[in-house]
């Protein structure tokens, strides 16, 4: 059970019906059509659609009370003992209704932000915290203004550690969320370019990220890609640890080797580690985590192997075995410029391949600064790559640049992906190794699927 109704009757006094009445709520619930017994119908008014249109199907559903906008008349069926509770406006009512019950269960909020690396290091804290405390984590990419308050309301009254993760596609929107969720600890994994068409420059998302601050308990920890000057810059908060590669870093990490199913990485107190993730980046999001884990009083052993049990979630740089014994990197669950060249890097800092080919495809959202991005892409590969496919409307400028480099890499841009297939068949072959990626628009799962073994 989360709450009664009679609990929701004093925080949220304008109501009717039976709501003093104690009846069980053990869910909320935004989606009419899900069956849920025993919920809170919070009907969610969008762009294009409005939830109150459907609460008879949400009672058909399940729901024992709702949440219903002020001055909006009630359908007639609804009868009068059903506790219903008015609210200016349903979705802040969630947001304040996820304040209220956070306040009450009072775990350990940790919310995690930043252009790339977020679901990856809340995926990576949960693995550590879930090693000693009970603990609730963002389901999947549940992570705005509507997500990140259903995830409060879905973590049980014994919860010690929440892990939160932070998205944002403008300014205020991490102010808000860190405001609803009062992190005692806070992470910004990086600044990248996602969102820059609404955030102007990398400065404005650096920004963006850091108000994270706004809604920090007192004495909160923030940790910070110490690597990024714009954080370490713009960054005002003084009880921050940096962390990162760079030898000015509060946590150092060093001695990075990449094998082809983990990464191990030393940090600056001697001790090692390994993470079932491929990339330089993964390291710095695991540090993320471990700094976490020391601070909770995890133990060196406890944390090591809680690294090892992280749980992959899939299209996340995960190798599959493709048709020839190649070894294909599924990495098209979604890109940003950042995320593409540490893709790209990983690739290059593998070792035993014979050849290597990197199938990239447009990085969308970018606005007025797309070619340019798409372009900065290219700055990253080199003679260690020994083919570069491009696919889609806006990364033949990678392809392009590279070739303008000279050398012996083979470019070639697509725009059908019968094609681009057959090009790549002669490198289906053992000590091949391609990598897939792009933003989740461009469907790259659907050119795996064909040359899986
Ligand atoms: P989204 O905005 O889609 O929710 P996210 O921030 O949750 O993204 P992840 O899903 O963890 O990020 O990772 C997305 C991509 O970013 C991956 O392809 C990965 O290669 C890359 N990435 C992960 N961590 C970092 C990092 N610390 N720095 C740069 N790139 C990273
Ligand atoms: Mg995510």
């Amino acid at each position: 059970m989360l709450f009664t109704t009679n609990w929701l009757s004093e925080r949220f006094t304008d109501f009717q019906g039976d709501a003093k009445n104690l009846i069980q709520i053990d869910a909320v619930n935004t989606d009419s059509r899900v069956q849920i017994k025993k919920s809170l119908f919070v009907p969610i008014v969008g762009d294009n659609f409005d939830g109150h249109h459907y609460v008879k199907q949400a009672i058909n559903n399940g729901a024992v009370a709702v949440l219903w906008e002020k001055g909006r008349s009630l359908p007639t069926l609804i009868p009068t003992d059903f506790p219903v509770f008015f609210v200016e406006d349903t979705t802040t009512g969630l947001q304040q209704l996820a304040t209220n019950y956070l306040d009450d269960v009072n775990p350990i909020v940790i919310g995690i932000t930043g252009s790339n690396g977020k679901t990856t290091t809340k995926d990576l804290v949960a693995a550590m915290m879930k090693s000693t405390y009970i603990t609730h984590y963002t389901n999947g990419n549940f992570n705005n203004h509507i997500g990140l308050p259903l995830t409060i309301l879905s973590m049980k009254k014994n919860t010690e550690v929440l892990v939160l993760e932070m998205g944002m596609s403008g300014f205020g929107e991490i102010d808000l969320l860190s405001k609803i969720a009062k992190p005692d600890y806070a992470i910004i994994t990086n600044i990248g370019e996602s969102h820059i068409e609404f955030l102007g420059s990398r400065e404005g998302i650096a920004k963006a990220k850091l108000e994270i601050i706004n809604g920090l308990k007192e004495k909160a920890l923030l940790i910070i890609d110490g690597d990024e000057p714009l954080l370490n810059q713009l960054n005002t908060y003084s009880n921050t640890v940096s962390c990162g590669f760079n030898n000015d870093n509060d946590v150092i990490i060093s001695n990075v080797n990449l094998s082809l199913q983990a990464t191990s990485f030393k940090l600056s107190d001697e001790t090692n580690y390994v993470v079932p993730l491929l990339g330089k980046h993964h390291a710095k999001n695991a540090t993320y985590a471990i700094i976490l884990g020391e601070r909770l009083g995890i133990n060196l052993s406890t944390r090591k192997s809680a690294l090892l049990s992280l749980e992959q979630t899939s299209m996340r740089f995960e190798l599959m075995e493709g048709r020839g014994g190649a070894s294909i990197i599924n990495d098209a669950y979604n890109a940003s410029p950042t995320s593409m060249k540490a893709a790209i890097e990983v690739v290059k800092q593998m070792k035993g391949f014979k050849s290597k080919v990197l199938v990239l495809g447009d990085v969308l959202e970018l606005g007025e600064h797309s070619e340019q991005l798409h372009r900065s892409i290219a700055e990253v590969i080199d003679s260690s790559i020994n083919a570069v496919f491009t696919y889609g409307d806006h990364s033949e400028v990678i392809s392009n640049a590279v070739m303008e480099k000279g050398g012996e890499i083979r470019c070639k841009h697509f725009t059908e992906k019968a094609s681009l297939l057959k090009a790549l068949e002669p490198y289906l072959e053992k000590e091949s190794i391609v990598l897939f990626k792009a933003s989740r628009g461009l469907h790259f799962e659907t050119l795996i699927k064909e040359i899986l073994n």
